[in-house]
Formats: structure tokens, C-alpha cells, sequence
């Protein structure tokens, strides 16, 4: 038995609590959405240091579950599991780049991109995909009545619930709209022998529907609107509190569309402060592309309205969500942590995602959107030169070849490939190849 313990609470404060093994994803009383809720001072056991000494004697271990970026948190994330019912394949853990030559085109001193698509599956959805599935395994090795995991997706979560799934031999289900990913993002879930539903609306038509079909409770829903994903993904802040020796950045960028994440960074950031690990906040931006901006347009209402909206298709195809599940969440933190939404256009996302690539980087269409978003709010002097701004990276670039290779041949509909580069093609003529490598050399320098 563990010494800590957490339930689901309703977020609007109903009195209903549930243990994480019930198959509930919604508040009984008023059908608002749930999240963990530990139990602070049964943690408050052990002191900020202890916890700090704990974490960092599990970096880098091996020992199983902890050498996993989320199970070395176990305590904070899902304490009462049986450790041998994990399914982990060691996520998170990952690096910082320090962003040195980007920061300097934007005259800034201390840069840093949180390389989270440098995962298992190519995007920080396995953060929390290793909690849900872990937390379902448990519930099928302990004898309930579970089928399969289903979700619907932009893409990543549905690549990540799928490789979860299969490592632990559970039968999976994903909701995908129909020509709105990319063939890498389409080709995981397929690979991992998932049972692939292509269907013709979008995002919040897939969700819709896999809401329905999880009313069966021997379908478990894999979306985030379970908050046990939101368990997985908050260690991402205390990871990288943990990466700066505890010390806070000044501000963190997100790319936002069901905002799940934003309200998980949140939370782990809270789970620090409770706990006095950090004594500091930092600030909060999201980043939305302008053709699915809901959150942004509320920003400018001070968030008094919310509304939800068509989204319009975007290159940033992962955030194309018009009406985001997590709205609520995401606006409570916002609030908290002196929040900012800043949104980019098609055009934008796609020359920020190519710059930063020419400082080394290989940039999602989403991690795009962030870096749109960091030069306009230094621009705008909103975000100061001298902060310590980490920019969260959500997928590997890899996964976005079509918009990538679009980019450099100029063909993206609503963009001007600024930094577009083409290969040069020649006879394998060496004065010929001399000359052109001149004319490059001279171009590049000016
Ligand atoms: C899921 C996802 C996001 C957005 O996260 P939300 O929690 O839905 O706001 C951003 N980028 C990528 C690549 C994603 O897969």
C-alpha cells in the first residue's frame, strides 16, 4: 500500500470524489469535468528537499518504473498503482535545447526549447498516454471488464494511445477526421495494429462521437478530457524546474487546441509551489493559430465569453480544434499564472518554423505557431529580452514531412516561403559544381 493518495474531484467543486480505477470521466452532480486531486498533506510528509533529493536520485536510473520522466514523479502522479501494472516505455526525460543562434535573431539571451517530441511516438502526447494505459491495465489485470482504449485525435494522441496499447497487448480504437492529419500521424496507429476509424468531419466530430461510444464502459476513453492524462503530462513542469536546479523560467510557451496541456502545466507548476520545491510562478502563454483561435478571441473579452468556433483548416493541423474540452481548465490556470494567448496566421507559423530550422532545429507546424508567437510578443515588448523563456516543442518535425517539404518548394497555399532552400540539381561536372558553390558561398554571406 502506497503512503499517498489520490481521487478524482469535480472541478467545480462538487463534493463527488471517485478512486482513479472507477471508469468515470465526468462529475456525477453537474457533469463538469474531473481532476486528480492528491492528498497534499499526506505528501507533505516529506520535505521540499526530500522530494527534490528523491527526483534527482532517480534521473537517468534504470530501476523499474522510475526511469521513466513520469514514473520517477510516481508519488505526485498515480501513487496507489502496483508498480508491475506500468506501462512505460521510459518517456519523458527529454532534452533542453538552449537556443542559442534563434535567441540572438530575436536578441535574446537565454532561449530554450523543451524538446518534447523527441519521444517514443514524436509528440509529448506520451506523457500522458503512459498514465491512462497504465491505469487501465491495472484495472484489467485486477479482473474489470475492459475491451479496448479508444480516442479521437488530430493525429498524435491517436499514434501515442496506439503504441501504449500495443506494448500492453490492449486492444485499441481511434476516431480520426478524415484527410486532416499527416500519413506519418495516420500510418502509427496502423503500424501498432489499431482498429483505425477515418471519418468524414472534423476533430470535434470524431470526439463526439467517441464520447458516445465510451458510454460503454467496457471502452475506455483515452482523450484528455480524462484527467489522468493531464496526471502524465504536468511532469513536463517539474521536469524542466527540475533541468534549471529547481530554478522557475520567466515564461513558458504552448501551443494550445484542446488545452489539456496548457492546464497540466498548470498543475504540475501548482504541485511545486504547494509543495515549496519552487517559490515562484512563471507566465503562462498559449499559442493558437489564427484559424482555430477560440481561446484567443476570449483573451480579448478578458475571458468573460467564451465561444466556440468552426475551425478553419490549418497547417497546424495537431491544434485544429474549435471547441476545446479543457477550456475551463485552461482558463483557471491562465488566470493563475498571469496568463497571455497570442495567435499566428498561416504565413507566420510557417517562416518562424523555418527560421528556427536554419538555427538547427527540424520545427512542427505547432512548435511554429509558439515561435510565431515568441517573436511577436518580444516585438511587442510583452515578453522581456532578458527572460528565461522556454518554448515548448510538441511534436518532431519528422512527423510533418508534407508541410516541411511544401514549405521549401513554395507550394503552402497561405504562406511566402521566406527561408524556402531547394536542391540545386547538376551534372556531376566539377568546374560547374565549383562555380555554383561560389555563387552560393557569396549569397549566403550577404
Ligand atoms: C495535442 C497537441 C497540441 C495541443 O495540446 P492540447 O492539450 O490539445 O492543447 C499541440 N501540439 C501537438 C503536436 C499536439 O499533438
Amino acid at each position: 500500500m502506497s503512503e499517498y493518495r489520490a481521487r478524482f474531484r469535480c472541478i467545480a467543486g462538487c463534493d463527488e470524489e471517485y478512486p482513479l480505477d472507477e471508469v468515470v470521466y465526468q462529475c456525477r452532480k453537474c457533469g463538469g469535468l474531473l481532476e486528480v486531486r492528491h492528498d497534499l498533506n499526506l505528501l507533505k510528509r516529506r520535505s521540499a528537499q526530500q522530494w527534490r533529493r528523491l527526483f534527482d536520485s532517480r534521473k537517468g536510473a534504470t530501476r523499474w518504473p522510475y526511469g521513466s520522466g513520469i514514473w520517477s514523479k510516481k508519488e505526485w502522479v498515480v501513487p496507489e498503482i502496483d508498480n508491475d501494472n506500468i506501462v512505460s516505455m521510459f518517456e519523458g526525460n527529454t532534452n533542453l535545447f538552449w537556443a542559442r543562434r534563434f535567441g540572438e535573431m530575436l536578441g535574446m539571451n537565454d532561449l530554450w526549447v523543451k524538446m518534447c517530441g523527441n519521444s517514443h511516438t514524436g509528440s509529448f502526447k506520451d506523457l500522458g498516454m503512459t498514465v491512462l494505459v497504465s491505469v487501465v491495465n491495472d484495472m484489467i489485470k485486477r479482473g474489470k471488464k475492459i475491451k479496448a482504449v479508444a480516442c479521437a485525435s488530430t493525429g498524435d494522441t491517436s499514434a501515442a494511445l496506439a503504441a501504449y496499447a500495443a506494448y500492453a497487448g490492449i486492444p485499441s480504437v481511434v476516431f480520426l477526421p478524415r484527410n486532416k492529419i499527416s500519413t506519418a500521424q495516420l500510418v502509427q496507429p496502423m503500424a501498432n495494429g489499431s482498429i483505425v476509424l477515418s471519418l468524414d468531419t472534423d476533430f470535434d466530430g470524431c470526439m463526439n462521437i467517441v464520447k458516445q461510444i465510451t458510454e460503454d464502459k467496457s471502452i475506455y476513453l483515452g482523450n484528455s478530457m480524462n484527467s489522468l492524462r493531464i496526471e502524465g503530462q504536468k511532469t513536463i513542469s517539474i521536469e524542466m524546474a527540475q533541468q534549471f536546479d529547481w530554478e522557475v523560467p520567466d515564461a513558458i510557451i504552448i501551443p494550445g487546441g484542446n488545452l489539456g496541456n496548457v492546464s497540466a502545466l498548470g498543475s504540475g507548476f501548482s504541485m511545486m509551489l504547494d509543495l515549496g520545491l519552487i517559490k515562484r510562478k512563471p507566465r503562462i502563454v498559449v499559442a493558437q493559430a489564427e484559424k482555430a483561435n477560440p481561446l484567443y478571441l476570449s483573451y480579448l473579452t478578458g475571458f468573460k465569453e467564451f465561444k466556440p468556433v468552426t475551425p478553419q483548416k490549418t497547417l497546424a493541423s495537431a491544434i485544429q480544434i474549435g471547441d476545446p474540452v479543457s477550456v475551463r481548465k485552461a482558463i483557471t490556470t491562465l488566470i493563475k499564472f498571469d496568463g497571455i494567448v497570442e495567435q499566428a496566421s498561416e504565413d507566420e507559423l510557417a517562416n518562424a518554423a523555418a527560421l528556427a530550422d536554419r538555427t538547427g532545429l527540424y520545427s512542427c507546424p505547432h512548435t511554429g505557431v509558439a515561435f510565431a508567437v515568441l517573436i511577436k510578443l518580444i516585438e511587442k515588448q510583452v515578453l522581456s529580452r532578458n527572460d528565461r523563456t522556454i518554448v515548448i516543442s510538441t511534436a518532431h518535425g519528422l512527423k510533418f514531412s508534407e508541410f516541411k517539404i511544401g514549405y521549401h518548394e513554395g507550394a503552402l497555399k497561405e504562406a511566402v516561403s521566406r527561408y524556402a532552400n531547394r536542391p540545386i540539381e547538376l551534372q556531376p561536372d566539377i568546374d560547374k559544381i565549383g562555380e555554383v558553390l561560389e555563387r552560393e558561398f557569396r549569397e549566403r554571406n550577404s
